[in-house]
């Protein structure tokens, strides 16, 4: 399995990058029973519609999973909407988008639709819940709850080693603050993609975000592997959340950036 950057600037495009999506990729049998490369992509936010083309071909993505329906994690599902329908070799095949209850209603305001409007000819909104795990070829995607203003989740993926040898998982928390969803959630995971929106002493709000410190935490509850720090914003100075988590844990800490990948 390996892990993507397509886009991480926190709560908005930024000027090196697009807002929140991350490309999760794993081989695996398909339907024909052939080796083949599945795809999901976990958000879209401003931005990442195009990013996504650096790293794969449209028709060949498997899955859309949003953790929550904030614009900075989703409006480009807009984008791949239009790129499916409108595409002159003809309408691409539907995509499954898996999202919070409302995701349709929540599109269709975004791209200024009527209510008619369902998108099923390229698009299937599936509700998430946790609980209910979801396949996606080699791929199980599982959700846990966050602590944000609005209903969101923690992502976590679990699916075939790139060598084949055995079982590898990593996880994102979406937005979030520290909660037991979160904590339940990064139990173990060979790599955990945590948000660090916030700086401890400049950010005191809580139920919103995670600073650097509070992602590391993170990360030592959950006995991770490695963790990669993202959505930081464009006005937050990126080693000071890198040294917030560094202080708190002992293991490997990178920054996301576009384009970077991961392979466990
Ligand atoms: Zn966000
Ligand atoms: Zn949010």
């Amino acid at each position: 399995m390996r892990l993507t950057v397509v886009g991480c600037s926190g709560s908005m495009s930024g000027p090196d990058s697009a807002a929140s999506a991350y490309l999760v990729e794993a081989r695996g049998p398909g339907e024909d029973g052939a080796e083949r490369t599945w795809s999901i992509v976990l958000d879209l936010g401003p931005g990442a519609m195009g990013a996504l083309l650096n790293h794969v071909d449209p028709r060949e993505l498997d899955a859309v999973v949003l953790s929550h329906l904030h614009a900075d994690h989703m409006v480009d599902l807009i984008g791949m909407q239009v790129y499916r329908r409108w595409h002159p070799d003809g309408p691409l095949p539907p995509l499954d988008v898996h999202g919070p209850a409302g995701t349709l209603e929540r599109t269709r305001a975004v791209g200024g639709d009527d209510e008619d409007e369902d998108y099923s000819d390229v698009l299937t909104f599936r509700t998430l819940s946790t609980g209910t795990p979801v396949a996606v070829g080699p791929m199980t995607v599982e959700v846990f709850d966050a602590w944000h203003p609005v209903p969101a989740f923690g992502i976590r993926v679990t699916g075939p080693s790139e060598d084949g040898a055995g079982t590898v998982s990593l996880g994102y928390t979406g937005d979030t603050d520290s909660c037991p969803g979160q904590d339940a959630m990064a139990q173990g995971l060979d790599l955990l993609l945590s948000e660090a929106a916030f700086q401890e002493d400049r950010d005191e709000a809580r139920g919103i975000h995670l600073t650097g410190r509070r992602a590391g935490e993170l990360a030592v509850t959950g006995g991770v592997g490695r963790l990669v720090l993202t959505h930081v914003q464009p006005w937050t100075d990126k080693p000071t959340v890198l040294d917030e988590a560094r202080s708190v844990y002992d293991g490997q800490v990178d920054l996301a950036a576009p384009g970077a990948t991961w392979v466990l």
